[in-house]
Order: structure tokens, then C-alpha cells, then sequence
């Protein structure tokens, strides 16, 4: 029987980040940042912004569209090229990013209420979300001195060396699910090379990217060096993958869409980095540390409400344990309350959208139908918003759809392994890589398994820890190139070799 969600917004007047947040909201329809202005979109069109908990709309943003487009990559080229930029010292660029991570934390309450009034997580997930974004940019904040290039061997008679520089103007695009922190994954780096960047935020979650955008410009960065246009992805999103003046794009969202960039990039032949799907194996052996494994692998499908591309949706367990650990994981998410982002005791906030939660309760048919037994959850939580319940299979195969395809929602596939060979084999028996965890107290194996699983991020004895250093991103249809630690300074960088005859 659904019951009412208790809902929207109960601890408003002792949540002063909310208040702020909804001031923000209140002070009018947002706009798009281009060429450090905040404009109407060229054909004034807007669309709204909507609380996935209450359905309720939250403001109107402009929309970009290709005309906008092309105005926010004029500004960006302009101030790629001139002095104000191109001419800032290292030291000059860090102490910006420095300046933005502290402007980030002074405005982190609001910052959070705000991802979840538009995404839904749950806030201290967004609070926990907005210090991984103020030091993500302090991490990115100490490379522009670092950005070294070498000085190679040759003979007497000449001088080579490499420099290494920016990409140029930079399209971002984001998915919706950790607005905030993915915005900062890809403006910091981009920032701390040197580059210029039209950052176009998902539909569904234009607001944080907007008010940082404000913090970005508060913090004395030069207009149009970050330019903000929120818009659909049909028409400001492939204008920006098709623009021949964009020279690198930066992507995270579905393969489907993953593809179809990588094809319209081909015109200028841009660089591209894509972060896509997943469908991440979490492995425990008999031998781990079971209560810890079990509690993990419970958030590992729940956290964010499952809308994480490295969400661990395929728990693999030994036989010997599968009745055990399924009864175990099935107590615990039957007991993780779905509710209202506000409230404290809430584990899993809203999906983003009715389109999302009938995707995700689609697959449970699915899932009953292809022969899994459903163990708990597979509903919605109350009539109004998004909200869907904890969900876990059990007597899944591989080969199932509810164990190949990415559902983006807290659905959980329990599968049987023999040994560690069977564990290895199933776990990358999947069109995906982006992620995987393996639990055991054998240092041996923990490292034999983290080796021969073929995926950006392995975690041993724990489910979705990051670090800035940390990189991400996806062997096979997962991604191509990886965000995150040195390996996005290669990615908005290019290296230039100089040979001179003495
Ligand atoms: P989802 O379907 O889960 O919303 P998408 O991959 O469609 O995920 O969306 C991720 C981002 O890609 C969003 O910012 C969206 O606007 C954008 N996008 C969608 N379609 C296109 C497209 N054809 N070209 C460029 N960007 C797109
Ligand atoms: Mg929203």
C-alpha cells in the first residue's frame, strides 16, 4: 500500500543553507553566463526546473540554443586569446582556484540545499558533495605551477624540448545526477590548463552549476573564460558536439548519447573524454569481513537513490554465502527509509524525474519477468514525487537484462559465484568498466582480482570512495580517456615539441 512521503521541505525555518537557497530561487528566472554577463537566451525562450520530490516547480531558466551557442564560444575564443587570460601567471591561476574552493565552502549550505531541492539527494549527501567540490578545486588549484614539459636528449647541434598547453575553448556537459560535483570535476582542471569552457549543466539540474557560476565570476575570473548555458541536448548540447570552433568536449552522461557526441565531434575532429554508464560488479568472498561487506553493498545500490554510473548494481556471491548475504542485504534495504531529502533519517531522496522512475520500475517487470525473484522493494513510494523503494533480486543470472543494462535506480541484481576465476569472469562479462569492488581479508587475491577486473576504479574492502587523485572512467563502452587526478590535466592540456638547429 503507498503511503504518503512526508514531504517537501519540514525543517525550513532551522535550515538557514534552505533559506538562502530558496532566496536564491526567489530572486527571480535564471539566466545564462556568457561573456561574464547574464543574459536571455537569444530566442527568449525558458524552460522550468522542478523539485523531484514534490514535482513542484522550483524557477524558469533560459534556454540556450545553437544561437547561444555560438555566442558563448565567440566569448570563450576571445578570451582564450587575449592577455587577461592567456597572460595569467600559474601562481595567478591558482590563487583563483583557491578563491573559488573558499567561496565554495563560505556558500556550502546553501550549495547543498539547493542540489537538493533540484536533484533530490539527500542532504547531507549534497552537503558531503559540496566539500568534495571545494576540494576538488584546491586539488586542481595546486597544478597550474606543475604543468611541466620536458627538456629531451639530443646531440650538440640541437635544442628539443616540449611544452604543454591548453586545449582551447572547452564544451562541458553534464548529466544530472551529481550536478555540483561533476561541473567542478570538469571546470577545475580545465581552469588550472588554462582553457575556456561553455559548461552546459542537464536540464533537470541547472542550479547549482548557475550559483556557482555567480561564485566563479565573484572569485575575479575573467568573462568569458567559464560560460554557463543551460539548454536540451538535441539543440544546445549537439550544437556545442558539432560546433567547429569547440576544440575538446568533456562528457558524462548515458552511452547512447556518449556515441552519438563522439560522431558529431568528428566534423573538427574535437577531443573527446566521455564518462558513461555502468554496471559495476561488487564482489565478496567468503573470507571478507561480512557485516562491513553487506552494509557496503546496500549503499553501493542506494546511494544517490542508484542514479551513479559506478553504482554497484551486480553483487557477486560465493555460493557457500548467497542465501545468507541476500536474506542480510534484503533486511537492510527493506529497512533504509525513502523519503524526503530534508529529513536526516532519509537514505534515498526522490528519482530526478517520472521518466526516470517509470524506466526503473519498468526493469522490475523485467526483472520478474526474465525470471528473477524479486526479494524486497520493486515499487513507488507515495503519489506525489519520485520516489522509489529499495529493490533487490535475487536468483538473477548474468545474462538477465536486469544484469546487463544500467537502470539508474536502486535496483540490485544478487548473483551466485563458484571461485575467483568464476567471480573474474562474470564480474567483467558486461559491455561496461567503469567501476567494481572486491571484499576479502586475502592480500593476495584482493590484488590478483583488483588486476584482472577490467575497470577504471577498483575498490578492495569498499564501495565508492574518491579522492581527488583518484581517476575515473570507463574501459569499454564505458568511456573513452579518464577525468580526475594528473590524468585530466593531460586531458585539457596538448603537448607541443620545439626542435631548434643550434
Ligand atoms: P539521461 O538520458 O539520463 O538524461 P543523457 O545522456 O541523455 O542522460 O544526458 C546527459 C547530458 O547530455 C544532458 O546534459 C543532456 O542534455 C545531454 N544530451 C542529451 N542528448 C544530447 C545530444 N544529442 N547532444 C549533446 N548532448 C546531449
Ligand atoms: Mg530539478
Amino acid at each position: 500500500m503507498p503511503s504518503a512521503v512526508p514531504n517537501s521541505t519540514p525543517t525550513p525555518a532551522t535550515n538557514a543553507g534552505l533559506q538562502r537557497a530558496l532566496a536564491w530561487i526567489q530572486a527571480g528566472p535564471k539566466r545564462l553566463l556568457i561573456g561574464g554577463e547574464w543574459v536571455e537566451a537569444k530566442s527568449g525562450k525558458t524552460f522550468e526546473t522542478i523539485n523531484p520530490a514534490t514535482e513542484q516547480l522550483l524557477t524558469s531558466v533560459a534556454e540556450a540554443d545553437s544561437a547561444d551557442i555560438d555566442a558563448a564560444v565567440r566569448a570563450a575564443r576571445r578570451a582564450f586569446e587575449a592577455p587577461s587570460w592567456a597572460g595569467v601567471s600559474p601562481q595567478a591561476r591558482s590563487r583563483l582556484l583557491f578563491k573559488i574552493a573558499d567561496l565554495v565552502d563560505q556558500h556550502a549550505e546553501e550549495l547543498a540545499a539547493l542540489e537538493s531541492l533540484d536533484n533530490g539527494s539527500p542532504l547531507s549527501s549534497s552537503t558531503a558533495r559540496v566539500g568534495q567540490a571545494a576540494d576538488i578545486f584546491r586539488y586542481y588549484g595546486g597544478w597550474p605551477s606543475k604543468v611541466h614539459g620536458t627538456t629531451n636528449p639530443t646531440d650538440a647541434s640541437t635544442f628539443l624540448y616540449m611544452v604543454r598547453e591548453p586545449m582551447g575553448v572547452c564544451a562541458l556537459i553534464n548529466a544530472w545526477n551529481v550536478p555540483l560535483v561533476m561541473a567542478v570535476m570538469k571546470i577545475a582542471p580545465a581552469l588550472a590548463c588554462g582553457n575556456t569552457m561553455l559548461m552546459k549543466p542537464a536540464e533537470q539540474t541547472p542550479l547549482t552549476t548557475l550559483r556557482l557560476g555567480e561564485l566563479i565570476q565573484d572569485a575575479g575570473v575573467p568573462p568569458g573564460v567559464v560560460n554557463i548555458v543551460p539548454g536540451f541536448g538535441p539543440t544546445a548540447g549537439a550544437a556545442m558536439a558539432a560546433h567547429p570552433d569547440i576544440d575538446k568536449i568533456a562528457f558524462t552522461g548515458s552511452t547512447g548519447v556518449g556515441k552519438y557526441i563522439l560522431q558529431a565531434s568528428t566534423g573538427n575532429l574535437k577531443k573527446v573524454t566521455l564518462e558513461l554508464g555502468g554496471k559495476s560488479p561488487n564482489i565478496i568472498f567468503p573470507d571478507a569481513d561480512i557485516d562491513k561487506a553487506v552494509e557496503a553493498a546496500v549503499n553501493a545500490f542506494c546511494r544517490n537513490s542508484g542514479q551513479i554510473c559506478s553504482a554497484g548494481t551486480r553483487l557477486f556471491v560465493q555460493e557457500s554465502l548467497y542465501d545468507e548475504i541476500t536474506e542480510r542485504v534484503v533486511r537492510i534495504a527493506s529497512g533504509y527509509k525513502v523519503g524526503s531529502p530534508f529529513d536526516p533519517d532519509t537514505k534515498l531522496g526522490p528519482l530526478i524525474s517520472d521518466k526516470q522512475m517509470d524506466r526503473v520500475l519498468s526493469y522490475v517487470d523485467t526483472g520478474a519477468a526474465d525470471g528473477a525473484t524479486l526479494r524486497c522493494g520493486g515499487g513507488r513510494v507515495g503519489d506525489v514525487g519520485y520516489f522509489v523503494q529499495p529493490t533487490v533480486f535475487s536468483g538473477v543470472s548474468n545474462g538477465m537484462r536486469i544484469a546487463q543494462e544500467e537502470i539508474f535506480g536502486p535496483v540490485l541484481s544478487v548473483l551466485p559465484f563458484k571461485d575467483e576465476e568464476d567471480a573474474i569472469f562474470q564480474g567483467n562479462d558486461t559491455q561496461y568498466g567503469l567501476a567494481a569492488a572486491v571484499w576479502t581479508r586475502d592480500v593476495s587475491r584482493a590484488h590478483k582480482v583488483a588486476r584482472a577486473l577490467k575497470t577504471g576504479r577498483v575498490w578492495i574492502n569498499t564501495y565508492a570512495e574518491v579522492d581527488p587523485s583518484m581517476s575515473m572512467g570507463g574501459y569499454k563502452q564505458s568511456g573513452i580517456g579518464r577525468e580526475m587526478g594528473a590524468e585530466s590535466i593531460e586531458a585539457y592540456t596538448q603537448t607541443k615539441s620545439i626542435l631548434m638547429r643550434l
